[in-house]
C-alpha cells in the first residue's frame, strides 16, 4: 500500500492517496482537485471516506466525488455538521447539503470498498461525526489522535467524556502507525503514550 498526503487548502489539513495495485481511496478532501488527480496517477479513485465534517477537511468533498465518480463515506451524524456552517467551521458560510453521493457509516463497522476492506471505529469527541478508519495495519484517525495530542474538544459537538471513551476505544486496537488529519503520522509506541496522557488530562 502507497500512502500520499497532500496539504489541505484550509489549516493545512492532510488529505491521503491511499494506493493498492491500481486502486486509490481518498482520506479527507481538504486539497485541491489537480493536487489528487497528480497523486493517484492515473489509478482508478474508488471512493472517499471522510474523518469528519469540519470544513477543512470536507470543502472539496462533492467537487472530488464528482470529478472521480465515485461515493463518499462517512459517519451518519456528517450531515447534521456539514449542513450548518457554525458546526463545520465553514470559513465562508459554505454548506454541503447534497448527500446524494454519502453512504453513511453507522457506529463502528466493516466496510468494502473496492479492493478496500476498511475497519471503521465511532470516535466521538473531537465532534459527533468523527470516524476512524483501519486500512490493513494503518489507522487514518483524522483529527482524534495527533503526533503530540488529541483533537479539540472546545467546538461546536464536542465531548471531553466522548473523547475520553474513544481513547479508550482506539487503546485496545493494535495499529503500526497512525495518519492524522493535521502533522505527522506516528507510530504505535509513541500512541500508546500519547494516549495514555492524554486520558489522565480528559479525566480531570
Ligand atoms: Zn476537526
Amino acid at each position: 500500500m502507497e500512502i500520499k498526503k497532500l496539504h489541505g487548502l484550509v489549516l493545512d489539513a492532510n488529505e491521503y492517496v491511499v494506493r493498492k495495485d491500481n486502486e486509490c481511496l481518498l482520506i479527507d478532501c481538504g486539497a485541491r482537485l489537480d493536487d489528487v488527480i497528480m497523486a493517484t496517477g492515473g489509478k482508478k479513485v474508488v471512493g472517499i471516506l471522510l474523518t469528519h465534517g469540519h470544513y477543512d477537511h470536507s470543502l472539496n468533498c462533492l467537487e472530488q466525488a464528482k470529478h472521480f465518480d465515485c461515493k463518499i463515506y462517512a459517519n451518519e451524524n456528517i450531515k447534521d455538521t456539514l449542513m450548518d456552517p457554525e458546526a463545520s467551521y465553514s470559513e465562508d458560510g459554505t454548506i454541503i447539503d447534497d448527500f446524494s453521493r454519502f453512504e453513511f457509516i453507522e457506529g463502528d463497522k466493516k466496510v468494502k470498498v473496492g479492493r478496500f476492506i476498511i475497519d471503521c471505529y465511532y470516535c466521538p469527541g473531537h465532534s459527533n461525526c468523527c470516524e476512524c478508519y483501519m486500512i490493513d495495519d494503518l489507522l487514518f484517525a483524522g483529527d482524534v489522535l495527533f503526533e503530540n495530542g488529541v483533537g479539540r474538544t472546545d467546538l461546536k459537538s464536542s465531548s471531553r467524556e466522548k473523547m475520553y471513551n474513544s481513547l479508550c476505544k482506539l487503546e485496545k486496537i493494535k495499529f503500526d502507525k497512525v495518519y492524522s488529519g493535521h502533522g505527522n503520522a506516528s507510530d504505535y509506541d509513541f500512541q500508546m503514550k500519547n494516549i495514555s496522557v492524554f486520558k489522565r488530562f480528559l479525566s480531570r
